[in-house]
């Protein structure tokens, strides 16, 4: 019986065998970190190892002179007694897997993952493993994603459907924002117009070459432009702040994977529900654990104890719900 390879510590996850974190969420020396959302990587640590891919984002967010190595993804590097590299996970650009190799023994750590198609991010990688460390933020049955592609459809013919007043859709502005606004360009050749905090990013994705419909902020309008038949992105922190007052009788959406549970869309205050997740749904979670052939799995996020029972008791797998600070999609 040998040792788990990672364990989980009053400061995030940690590997002994190459004294370094993962995604940490305390100051440490040495954090690895598999994307830039505010739950994964945090500030005030020593020095951080990521992706170059997102290496800016990262920078805006923790701050421009953090000691951050990028590494490319495949890239082998010997950390301690270890060898690690960074696999890309489908999530948002940068996004990775951490792969841990001791002696005989390997390790995957996926940060947050999702399996369709995503014009703003490279493909999940599957990284064949011993032990695999999933994420559960949408672990149940109900939870199953049609395409990006589809439901920036189901957005367009919203927005087409009233063009006499402007048309707000609220997202999470790191990740989502950039998908919408890379899949509009099959549909679009409008320009969307962008809260701050959304175009603060949408540059970093177009510095990194991703591809989206022109954009304009809100902020360079003139006060009496009234953006009639037009379409706003703006962060869930924006729905219902003194910022709206800027748009009359607007039409609201929010895309969000919890828009597949009924009732959250009322709640929240919006007319429009459109499902959109940057994680992985039901199918591709049990589909991944499967294609890894780990057969030690453990669950962060969500529904980490729903997703481990059933791996242990159907799929037979060695399964446990690992507790961690992990938030999964939230709205900040
Ligand atoms: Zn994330
Ligand atoms: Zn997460």
């Amino acid at each position: 019986m040998t040792l788990p390879l990672i364990t989980v510590t009053k400061q995030g996850l940690y590997c002994k065998a190459g004294d370094f974190y993962i995604d940490a969420w305390k100051p440490v020396e040495l954090d690895l970190v598999t994307h830039a959302h505010s739950d994964h990587a945090r500030s005030g640590s020593t020095k951080y190892v990521a992706t170059a891919v997102s290496e800016g984002i990262l920078r805006k967010r923790l701050g421009q002179d953090i000691d951050l190595q990028g590494v490319e993804y495949g890239e082998k590097i010997k950390l301690g007694e270890t060898w690690v590299s960074f696999h890309s996970a489908g999530h948002v650009l940068g996004s990775a897997q951490i792969r841990i190799e001791h002696k005989d023994n390997v390790w995957v750590a996926s940060g947050d993952y999702k399996r369709c198609a995503d014009p703003t991010t490279e493909p999940f990688e599957v990284v064949p493993c011993d032990a695999f460390i999933t994420e559960a933020t949408f672990g149940l049955p109900i939870y199953q994603w049609q395409s990006g592609a589809a439901t920036a459809k189901q957005i367009y013919d919203w927005w087409q459907s009233d063009l006499s007043r402007p048309t707000l859709l609220f997202c999470y502005a790191f990740g989502k924002a950039q998908r919408v606004l890379a899949e509009l360009r099959a549909l679009t050749e409008q320009p969307v117009y962008l809260h701050g905090a959304v175009q603060n990013l949408v540059e970093t994705y177009r510095d990194a070459g991703v591809e989206m419909v022109g954009t304009v902020p809100v902020s360079e309008m003139e006060r009496k432009y009234k953006f009639e038949g037009d379409l706003i992105i703006a962060p869930p922190s924006a729905h219902r702040s003194p910022w709206m007052k800027r748009f009359k009788h607007p039409q609201t959406g929010f895309a969000s994977g919890w828009m597949a549970v009924r009732g959250n869309r009322r709640r929240r205050g919006y007319e429009r529900g459109f499902i959109l997740s940057d994680h992985a749904d039901w199918p591709s979670l049990i589909k991944t654990v499967r294609e890894t052939g780990a057969k030690q799995v453990y669950v962060t996020h969500g529904q980490n104890d729903v997703l481990s029972r059933y791996l242990s008791e159907i799929e037979g797998v060695d399964a446990q719900p690992l507790e961690t600070l992990f938030e999964g999609e939230t709205e900040s």
